[in-house]
């Protein structure tokens, strides 16, 4: 069977060599007699899966020792009430960046358990850009200060981060975790749903810095503290085992691509090739996003009219691509080209918006 151009914006694409090597071993894991799906999650092979990928998320993200990697469940989406159940307390104020729809989320969650603020946007500009570094505003009360690192809706990305001695910073970074280097120490907490770079579906990473774990209250509920699972290195309950398992063998493909270093370059080439495919249409096709915010996992464009758009997904889809369309709350068209997406799925659909422009050119 021929796969798909994949593009979907998540779960999405994953390594073919992964999968490949997920069946050789789905019946019979290691000479086991049974699936690693059928292992108890306190058995020693799953413990070394686990602490497998634990260890190889640190050696590729290069995360230093006074923070801790969990392995959590209830998406990306449940992080954004931890967070502030967590790390929001009385008499402080959590300092939102607002560059799309998931940090307008985030902040709503924020605004449930205690109070928040808006201290930088870019809702004025259609969530086209980043906002400015320097027109970020700070309190003195800042709990911590939360940002989307990448936009999957709108396609836009923060190419560097603020920094800034006073202030704690949180990042939802489930769009663009491990296609990039990450200066890891000028964040208090990173999180990311793993369904994009990280894996399948299921397990959310959490990356937390030891020392924030003090500021936790005692009257949480045990499985929304994030200390119970520190304290039982994510085996508190049962895991996502078999999304944990995807995870460890990402990261496996990953290393062997040659780490993120590498996984950034072949990215750019990526990225590249579809803005200057966009770029060079004269104006048939259009990037969505302003050019120094352009994301380079989730390239966000339009056609001149509704009618070509539609057109441009119906041909597509026959020619074998998915997940072109964009999201539904802003429309348009969105190629999410995350790590797993090959270079000659980019270069195929490039040639089709060659041909479809040509055809069709008005
Ligand atoms: N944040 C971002 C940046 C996302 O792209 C998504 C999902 N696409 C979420 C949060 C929500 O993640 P989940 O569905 O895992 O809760």
């Amino acid at each position: 069977m021929e796969r798909r151009y994949n593009f979907n914006a998540g779960p999405s694409a994953l390594p073919q060599d992964v999968l490949s090597h997920a069946q050789s071993e789905l019946l019979n894991y290691q000479q086991q007699g049974m699936s690693i799906m059928e292992f108890s999650h306190r058995s020693k092979e799953y413990q070394r899966i686990h602490d497998g990928a634990n260890e190889l998320l640190r050696e590729l993200l290069e995360i230093p020792d006074d923070y801790e990697v969990l392995f959590l469940q209830g998406g990306a989406s449940l992080q954004f009430s931890m967070i502030p159940m967590n790390f929001l307390h009385q008499g402080y104020m959590a300092n939102y960046l607002l560059t799309g729809s998931w940090s307008q989320k985030a902040l709503t969650e924020a605004k449930k358990i205690g109070e928040a603020y808006i201290g930088g946007s870019s809702k004025e500009a259609d969530f086209k850009r980043i906002p400015d570094l320097n027109a970020l505003k700070y309190g003195e009360n800042d709990a911590y200060v939360h940002l989307t690192s990448n936009n999957t809706i709108h396609g836009t990305q923060w190419k560097s981060f603020p920094q800034r001695k006073e202030s704690t910073f949180i990042a939802d970074m489930s769009s663009d975790i491990l296609s990039r280097s990450l200066p890891i120490d000028q964040f208090g907490l990173i999180y990311a749903g793993a369904q994009k770079n990280l894996g399948p579906a299921g397990v959310t990473v959490v990356i937390l810095k030891k020392d924030l774990l003090s500021e936790i209250p005692d009257n949480l509920p045990t499985m929304l503290d994030y200390r119970t699972h520190v304290d039982k290195k994510s085996l508190y309950n049962t895991p996502p085992s078999f999304a944990i398992y995807m995870l460890s063998l990402v990261l496996e493909w990953t290393k062997k691509k040659g780490g993120l270093k590498e996984i950034e370059k072949m990215n750019a080439e990526k990225t590249k090739l579809l803005y200057t495919t966009i770029d060079g249409s004269k104006g048939f096709y259009s990037g969505t996003a302003e050019a120094d915010s352009r994301s380079s996992m989730n390239v966000t464009f339009t056609l001149p009219s509704k009618e070509l758009e539609d057109l441009f997904l119906k041909e597509a889809e026959e020619e074998g691509f998915v997940g072109l369309k964009g999201h539904r709350s802003v429309g348009g068209c969105r190629a999410s080209i995350y790590n797993a997406v090959p270079l000659n799925s980019v270069q195929a659909l490039s040639d089709f918006m060659h041909t479809f422009h040509h055809k069709h050119n008005i």
